[in-house]
């Protein structure tokens, strides 16, 4: 009797387990299917960073993240069903002098000629791309697209010319200051507090410059008083390229419910960030030991043998420290708060990956599929995936196109 009982138990604990392997399966296939039709954009990839800093590192071969810890390349962006990235033209804040200024433009050229140099390398599967039309058509002839964002306006220095310059070699945004203030801004990560209230003279013109150019105007990163001074200023929407949800994870870098709802009402977009540190809050401990690592490994002259063992340290952490770790539910939690604020047209993704992207399970770009599956496990249709996965952005791009066209 007790046998049978025992029997009759494990046959339905099986029947269960298997019908929830089915079910994933089947999310799998449904999740692969709307990849193949959809056009799927990130609105903030680091992939220069290792361009310019990895020796070695080309961007049209696959690599291994268990390997070397880069998360994004052509074959695997091909493989996950990430048909666009915004390549961020970053660099961290220095010198605000006429000399750093030039050393900053210097810099910005050269990552634009990277980016440029890949494209071209890799011409047959990779187009350069500036606008939703250009980008559209692209993915229907099967290729990648990479557009442009620059993070950190300091290579603009003092002078608003740069900005048609650096339009013309295909930026179509730029996150006015990185985590210190600059000439154009306030940051949201200066230890010494705001400088200008806001916005600077110059960045106020810098926003109007950019209207007049079509280049989108990118909050993240900024102080919460130049947030609202850009929204103030800016003839066009707005996007956050990479910043989560302030109401799920108390950090500056987040956006309050507020300031969502006051972007959407202009019609900008929020593109969901992946860094752990901004999905969920980790135990101080935890937080700790990430971020000693994660600075050696920004580190400009770390030796990629280095950077290998510094990047094992810290999956160490992850297993050790499981429950601390974001997964693909945290991150969609911060998808479902936005939606639920403002509705499903305001809300993108900007993973920052290769910039600190940090979620188990979505290591790399090959397996952004995560993240439809569990949209699709909460309900999300077809049509609202498509919006949150690059049709908001477009959205607010041709938006831009049509402002600068309006001058
Ligand atoms: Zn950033």
């Amino acid at each position: 009797m007790k046998k049978n009982t025992l029997t009759a138990f494990l046959l339905v604990f099986l029947s269960f387990a298997s019908v929830a392997q089915k079910s994933e399966k089947y999310l799998l296939r449904k999740a692969s299917k709307i990849h193949q039709k959809i056009f799927t954009v990130d609105t903030h990839a680091d992939a220069p960073i290792n361009m310019m800093e990895m020796a070695g590192f080309d961007i049209g071969k696959k690599h291994d993240y268990t390997e070397d810890g880069t998360q994004i390349d052509f074959p695997r962006m091909k493989s996950g069903g990430m048909d666009a990235m915004f390549f961020a033209v970053y660099l961290a804040q220095g010198q605000r002098t006429p000399e750093g200024n030039a050393e900053a433009k210097e810099k910005a050229l050269a990552i634009f000629s990277k980016i440029h140099e890949a494209i071209r390398a890799n011409a047959e599967e990779v187009s350069l791309v500036k606008t939703p039309r250009e980008a559209y058509r692209n993915h229907r002839e099967g290729k990648l697209g990479v557009f442009i964002g620059m993070e950190n306006g300091w290579p603009i220095g003092r002078d608003l010319s740069n900005l048609k310059l650096y339009y013309d070699l295909g930026l179509r945004y730029i996150t006015l200051a990185h985590s210190y203030n600059n000439d154009l801004s306030d940051s949201s990560g200066d230890p010494e507090g705001e400088e200008h209230g806001g916005l600077s003279d110059l960045g106020r013109e810098a926003v109007a410059e950019m209207n007049r150019l079509g280049i989108m105007v990118d909050v993240s990163h900024l102080s919460d008083k130049a947030f609202y001074e850009v929204l103030k200023v800016s003839k066009s929407p707005v996007i956050a390229s990479h910043s989560s949800c302030r109401a799920i994870c108390d950090v500056k870098r987040n956006m309050t419910d507020g300031m969502i709802k006051a972007l959407a009402a202009k019609g900008g977009v929020i593109h969901i960030n992946f860094v752990a540190d901004f999905l969920k809050k980790p135990s101080n401990e935890v937080a700790i030991s990430i971020k000693t690592i994660r600075t050696q490994t920004m580190k400009a002259d770390i030796l990629p043998e280095d950077k290998k063992k510094l990047n094992q340290e810290l999956r160490q952490i992850k297993y050790k420290y499981p429950e601390d770790v974001p997964t693909v539910k945290d991150v969609v939690n911060h998808i479902d708060h936005v939606v639920a604020l403002v509705g499903i047209d305001h809300v993108g993704i900007g993973m920052d990956m290769d910039g600190g992207s940090d979620v188990l399970g979505i290591e790399d770009v090959s397996k952004i599929r995560e993240v439809t599956m569990e949209l699709l496990r909460r309900g999300y249709s077809k049509k609202a995936i498509k919006k949150i996965w690059g049709a908001n952005t477009m959205r607010v791009l041709s938006e831009a196109n049509m402002t600068a066209n309006r001058h």
